[in-house]
Order: structure tokens, then sequence, then C-alpha cells
């Protein structure tokens, strides 16, 4: 039944210890009754995958060691082969996302796609390597490689609004795309007129400032340490844009929002002290949005006095609480019309061969969205 060779598969894999990717071929399994083989036309590449490469996420999905795996978690390709009670048929043009949407659990059928129970399970293996050994997906996609298989719950049919879109523009909408601008349109909630502060100025802070302005926020100040991310920021939508090595970024927020804070505060800096800035420049009564989680076993300290007293609500933003069918409604005309800068938040485009060009890129923040061509 199989139209497609799945018994050599390009893919970009990681051993355990190894400090970059090694290309090899790998044979897929076959897929189960609920499951897709995907070719993959272009994946982004995300800095979560840095972090669990360097295998200090402290995820106990990860333990026991799932080394060696394929990862990458956003992706566009192309349908090329159904299990029998999959979702999908063979020829659909799909998104691939991290979060999976089983449809049937609590917290789908409650609208809270973001907490499937299907989420966070331990890596599945998805084939063999030439030598025989197990090869697993942590994020359950293994998106970086010509195909992959995978649940058909973590694969989204693009709707017709995405047809002209890039490849390369694609590929960032299950990651980058979803949690940014998710945050501020399905979970920080911005109004027109509004004030925000976005610390951090990745690709997920800068997709976050551009839905700001789209939503029509008057003051949206962005913090970010690396000078040319504060000028995209300026660029992209930001009215103010802090060094928070130079200005205290609660200072600078105070002074844009006539002393009372921002209305709504993002935290996209992926660390503790990000989460803390992001409700230090919040007001009162305002909204705090954290997607940062560093480490399974992080914990911040918060002035209880506020939360307790001071109204200022924090929010948890798994990938921006996404429903990838409503979003791709939202946010692809957006993109269609140019109205958000989709070429501002790309990296290089690269073949699957030069993944540690975009590993570098992606851990020295040389640029915000590698993106991979397998
Ligand atoms: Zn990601
Ligand atoms: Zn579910």
């Amino acid at each position: 039944m199989s139209a497609v060779d799945r018994s050599e598969v390009r893919a970009a894999v990681a051993h355990r210890g190894a400090r970059e990717f090694t290309l090899e071929t790998v044979a897929l399994r076959d897929p189960g009754p609920r499951d897709v083989v995907v070719s993959i036309d272009a994946t982004a590449f995300c800095y979560s995958d840095w972090i669990a490469l360097r295998g200090d996420s402290g995820l106990p999905e990860l333990d026991p060691d799932p080394y060696p795996v394929v990862l990458g978690h956003s992706a566009v390709g192309t349908v090329v082969e159904a299990g029998r009670d999959a979702r999908h048929r063979a020829g659909d043009r799909v998104l691939i996302t991290a979060t999976p949407e089983c449809g049937e659990c609590f917290w789908c059928r409650a609208g809270r796609i973001d907490q499937c129970e299907q989420l966070f399970v331990p890596p599945p293996v998805i084939g063999r390597l030439a030598d025989g050994r197990e090869v697993r997906a942590p994020g359950a996609a293994a998106t970086y490689a010509e195909l992959t298989v995978l649940r058909d719950i973590q694969v989204f049919p693009l709707l017709p609004e995405g047809e002209g879109l890039a490849d390369a523009h694609l590929a960032m909408f299950g990651c980058g795309i979803v949690s940014g601008m998710g945050a501020v349109v399905n979970v920080g909630e911005v109004i027109p007129g509004s004030s925000v502060v976005v610390v951090g100025c990745g690709q997920e802070g800068l997709w976050m400032v551009q839905a700001a302005r789209m939503l029509g926020a008057a003051t949206i100040v962005a913090v970010d340490p690396i000078a040319s991310r504060r000028a995209l920021a300026l660029r992209i939508g930001a009215t103010h844009a802090v060094d928070p090595g130079e200005v205290a970024p609660r200072d600078a927020v105070l002074d844009a929002t006539h002393g009372r804070g921002a209305d709504t505060g993002f935290d996209a800096g992926g660390t503790l002290e990000s989460v803390g800035q992001a409700f230090a420049c919040t007001r009162l009564g305002g909204t705090v949005v954290v997607t940062s989680y560093v480490r399974r076993d992080s914990e911040v300290a918060l002035p209880l006095f506020d939360l307790a007293l001071r109204g200022r609500d924090v929010r948890s933003s798994q990938s921006g609480r996404l429903d990838m069918r409503r979003d791709q409604q939202r946010f692809l005309p957006w993109l269609a019309s140019g109205a958000v800068d989709a070429d501002a938040m790309l990296g290089t485009v690269r073949p699957l061969e030069r993944i540690d060009d975009a590993l570098t890129a992606s851990r020295t923040r040389t640029e915000l969205t590698p993106v991979l061509v397998p």
C-alpha cells in the first residue's frame, strides 16, 4: 500500500552528548491506524531544540535517555501516506505543530487544546538507524527530516488563506507564530489604545510585538539586550526599545506609561529574570503573560502583596493557547497581506545538510528563525 519509500529517509540525528547533528539514514516505521507520513517542505529551527539537544531540559519525558533522536516541531509539508483511521489523506497540504489536538479529552472539549492530555508524552519511536538502533522524537514530530511519521492529531490541513504563502513563512506557523501572536491575541487579549511590554525579543517576543501592533496597542515597549533585535522591534511596531543593561526595564516602562506600568506584560525571555521583569513592568490590575519554562523544576518568586491584593493577574501561555484552525483563520490573512512582516522574522533558509549552521545561528542569537529545507 505504501506509495513512498520509507526505508532510507535522510534525517538530522542527535546523539547523546553530541554538540551537533549528524545527517543519517533512518528507516521510518510503518504508520499506525491514526498516523500520517508527511513529506517536509520546510521546517523552522527552534531554540528549544537546542535546549533539548543539550540534554538539560529537566523534562521527565526525556528520562530514560531517549537518544538517538530527531528533533523539530514546526513545519509545512504534504501527507504522503495515511493510516486507515487517520484524519488526513495523501496529498493534503499540512502544518505540523508540537501541541496535539486529540479533540476528545477533557481539555480539548473545554476549549483548552493547549493542555490536551496527549501533550508531553514520552518520545515515540519513529524508526531505526542503519545499525538497528531505535530513533525517537521528543516533541513527537521529528520534522528535521525528509519524511516523518507522526500522530494525525499534530497535523492540521493548511487553510486556503495560506495557499499562496512561502514555505519558509508557513514553516514558522506551528511554533513562533502561534506561540508569539497567540500569547497576545488569545491570552493577553490586548485591546486598542493599551500599553504593552515585551521582555525578550527573540522570535517569540517579536511576533508578540507585531501582534500587539495589529491589535492597536498604543504603547509597545520592547526589552532586549541585543541592539539589532531592539532595532528590529522598533521597525516592526515597538514604540520604545530598552536595553536592560543600561536602563531598568521597570523605570523605562513607567516613563512610557504615565508612571503606571504596562496594561499587559509579556515574558518571552526564556529566563527566570524575564518572568520577574514582565511582572514588575505590569501595572496594578494588569495582566502578565508567562511563556518561559527554563527547566521543568524551575520556580519563581513573585511579590505576594501584588499577587493577592494588587490585582496583577498571571496567565500561562503554552503555545499561545493555540487552536490551529482558528488561529490560521486569524493569522494567515495578516501574513498574506503583509500586515505582519514574516520576512523580518526569518533567518537564513538552508538545506537540511546545513542544520549545524542553523544551530549555531540560533545558539549565538544571530538569527531569529533559521529555516531548513529537507
Ligand atoms: Zn519551538
Ligand atoms: Zn485532547
